[in-house]
Parts: C-alpha cells; structure tokens; sequence
C-alpha cells in the first residue's frame, strides 16, 4: 500500500464479508471512482452487542474471494481479531449526537463499533474515497461526520440500496430468515413505498404517514417493530413535517432476524 499511496487513487469498500449483490454494486462504485479498488472483510465483534447475531452472522471466505476476484477488486484485506482488538485495547471513536436515535438507540456502543473499527481501517488502508451504502444511511451519515470531524482525508460516497426483486434490500442476514419469514420481509419496503407514494401526492405530516407505514408492516403479525421514524438528514432529528430532504428508517425484527430499510425523499 505504502508505494501506492499519493500515486495511484485508492478506493475502498468496508464490509463484514459474505458478500452479495450490495456489496458488488458498492465495489463496482468504488472501481469507478479510483485506480486501486481495496474490499475488507471483517466480522468486527466490537459493533455487536451482547445476545446480538455476532455468532451466527454468515461467513463464507472462499466464496467471498471467488466473487472478490471476478469483479477485479485488487487487494482484499482480512485483518484477524489479535490485530485489530490486541490485548489492553482501549481506544474508541465516538460520534456522540448522530448515534444516539434511530439504530442507536436499541444498539448502544454499535455505532462506537463501527466508527472506531472504520478509523481503524481508514488508518491502515488509507484510501482516498470510501464507498458506503444507503441501506445504512445512519452509519455513512455517522462515518462522513467523523471523517469531517477528525480531519480523515477521505471522501466518503454513499451508494443506492440494491434490492432483490420483490423490494427486499439485499443483507447478508436475509439468509437467516425462515421460508415464511422470507414470504414477509418484502413488507418493509412495501411500507417505504408507499409513503414515498403519498409524500409524492403531497401529504407531508408525519402523524399522516407513520400509521400507513405501522399498518402495512403490522398486515405480517410476526414483525415486532424496533422503529418506525422520519428524521432530516443532516442532523438526524424528527421531523413533524417533511418540507425539505428527509430520511424515513424502518427497522423490525422477525424472529432472530433483524432487517432494516429507509427511503430518502427530497421535496
Ligand atoms: P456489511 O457487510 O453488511 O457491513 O455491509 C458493508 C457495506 O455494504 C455497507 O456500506 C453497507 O451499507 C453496504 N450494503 C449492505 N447491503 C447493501 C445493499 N443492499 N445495497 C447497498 N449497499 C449495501
């Protein structure tokens, strides 16, 4: 990496492995945008919390290779725990404000996982331009906060959520998803839509458009519901009424499964 550096545009994809159409698409984005195309795969204990799906989050390193090497990624980086979390470890990344609602507030000290292990990898791979996706706005609207805040020289993109073709967005975690439970998750999206619909025909108050989301996701019984919240964003903050740029975010289990979604909408 070090002759690399200054010399070649490094472009990075961050990911925790068992890789799919998402993580493809975010790769050929970062093949666009840079000359040396850097993917890590890393199943980073530190963002998990306890009783969380650290154990059975899927892995597949041979497949993940095989896929790697046919989009012509250049380097693939696998750092192992001992190098990552050494013994004594204990420096964290907060971002304080940005983390606090939405995923962060059912998932304390995720967010401090992910910023700290994305500084970590930032340091080692130093790349010129990272690509995150949208199907986690909150965590690349976090990492391009902390990459302003700590003076990180690197651009942070933010790509479309790639989605199977019944809406579902495409998780590494949709593979632990039962038959019947599979059947259902596409409601989510369904939901987003069609608030994005009735946004669209002018309806802006949130008062409005929450219950239609609450409804079409409760037609499945089995979703518990962990939010369901429209919040501007810059800032992250609820908003009573769109009249700008807004991020709607969903997220609800199903059984063991946690799945997430959101639409961006600008009026
Ligand atoms: P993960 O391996 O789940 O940590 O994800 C690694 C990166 O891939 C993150 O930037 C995610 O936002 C992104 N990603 C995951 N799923 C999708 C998807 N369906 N569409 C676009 N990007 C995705």
């Amino acid at each position: 990496m070090r002759q690399l550096r200054g010399k070649k545009r490094i472009g990075f994809v961050p990911t925790m492995g068992y890789l799919h159409k998402g993580h493809l698409q975010l790769l050929r984005h970062c093949k666009s945008l840079s000359q040396v195309s850097v993917l890590s795969i890393y199943v980073n204990p530190s963002q998990f919390g306890p009783g969380e799906d650290f154990d059975i989050y899927p892995r597949d390193i041979d497949r993940d290779h095989r896929l790697a090497r046919h989009e012509g990624v250049d380097i693939c980086f696998q750092p192992i725990d001992a190098e990552m979390y050494p013994p004594a470890y204990q420096t964290w990344v907060t971002v304080e404000q940005l983390t606090r609602g939405l995923c962060g507030a059912s998932r304390p000290n995720h967010f401090r996982g992910v910023t700290t292990v994305v500084a970590k990898l930032f340091n080692i791979v130093q790349p010129d331009v990272a690509v995150f996706g949208q199907k986690d706005a909150q965590q690349a609207l976090v990492i391009r906060r902390m990459v302003q805040d700590l003076n990180m020289p690197v651009e942070i993109v933010m790509a479309p959520t790639v989605r199977e073709a019944d809406g579902l967005a495409v998780s590494s975690r949709n593979k632990n998803l039962t038959a019947p439970q599979r059947r259902s998750a596409p409601l989510l999206y369904k939901a987003l839509q069609d608030c994005h619909h009735r946004i669209e025909n002018g309806e802006t108050e949130w008062r409005k458009l929450y219950p239609v989301i609450r409804d079409i996701i409760m037609q499945e019984p089995a979703f518990q519901i962990d939010y369901i919240e429209c919040v501007d964003t810059q800032h992250l903050q609820p908003l009573q009424r769109i009249t700008t740029s807004a991020l709607i975010a969903v997220a609800a289990r199903l059984g063991k499964v946690r799945l997430i979604d959101n639409i961006i909408v600008d009026l």
